[in-house]
């Protein structure tokens, strides 16, 4: 957003709404192009600045960039609803609501905005305090997505009791929905159960036009995958929208 050259930078990957046929989310993903020109894998370098206690520093910037360009959206006219991935550490991190909040203040953006995911490995870190956290962070208007559901190992007791909105069925089971009975049932079941629970219910990994058309037989809320966009910077993102979404 300021510096052009940065290393690193913020992509985005729109959601579609499969009740309304529009896109209204997006998921924020990181980028890092290393000094030789190269994409380094996101989960590497997370899981680097996890261990070396960088990644709530990183996560601070993650966050003001987003803010950034939720309010030049909003300035444009563009109400996009944007998820922010968070790592155990940010969640649990005692500064990390104020910063959140103040940063949201200084730019004029709203909490209801912002969805906050994180794995079910990360809810399941440190549990007391995490649910106190995403209870307070309700509260004040944030979204909570369970972010690769479905490959931890959380049982559905703790689901009943987590203070989430959505859950986000992990892509291992989307990516060849359309090949796999068994893939099928799993995600219809999820899906019919997240309901039950009060969920949302998010789809990522959609590779192809069958699997959107399964999902939305499911009834899951939104889709995210190459099928539709694959993330990209915030500039092409509205290209991608304007191109697809406005009726001439
Ligand atoms: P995630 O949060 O589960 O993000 C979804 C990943 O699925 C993204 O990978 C996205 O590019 C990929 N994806 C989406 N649709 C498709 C599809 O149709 N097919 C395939 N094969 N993949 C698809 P990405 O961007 O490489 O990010 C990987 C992981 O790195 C993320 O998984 C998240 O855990 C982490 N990550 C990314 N950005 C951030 C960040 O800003 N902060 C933190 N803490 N973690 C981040
Ligand atoms: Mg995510
Ligand atoms: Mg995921």
């Amino acid at each position: 957003l300021d510096n052009p050259n940065s290393p690193l930078f913020m992509n985005y990957q729109p959601k579609l709404n499969l009740q309304t046929g529009k896109v209204d989310k997006l998921e924020a993903l990181i980028r890092w192009i290393n000094n030789k020109n190269e994409f380094v894998n996101p989960e590497k370098f997370i899981h680097l600045a996890e261990q070396a206690g960088l990644i709530v520093t990183l996560t601070r910037w993650v966050i003001l960039q987003v803010i950034k360009q939720i309010d030049q959206w909003n300035q444009r006219g563009y109400h996009f609803k944007v998820s922010i991935n968070l790592s155990a550490q940010d969640i649990q991190n005692e500064h990390f609501v104020d910063y959140l909040l103040t940063t949201l203040v200084s730019h004029e953006v709203k909490p209801v905005q912002i969805t906050l995911e994180l794995t079910e490995r990360d809810l399941a870190n440190n549990e007391d305090l995490v649910i106190a956290r995403l209870t307070h962070l309700k509260s004040l208007g944030f979204e909570v997505s369970v972010d690769d559901y479905g490959i931890g190992q959380s049982s559905l007791a703790k689901l009943k009791n987590l203070p989430v909105d959505e859950l986000k069925i992990d892509k291992t089971f989307i990516l060849t929905l359309d090949q796999c009975q068994q893939d099928q049932d799993i995600v219809a079941s999820t899906i019919s159960l997240g309901h039950k629970l009060g969920l949302r219910v998010v789809a990522e990994g959609i590779e192809n036009k069958e699997s959107l058309e399964l999902l939305r037989q499911f009834q899951c809320n939104y889709a995210q995958g190459y099928y539709l966009s694959k993330p990209v910077s915030a500039e092409k993102f509205i290209e991608w929208y304007e191109r697809n979404e406005r009726p001439n």
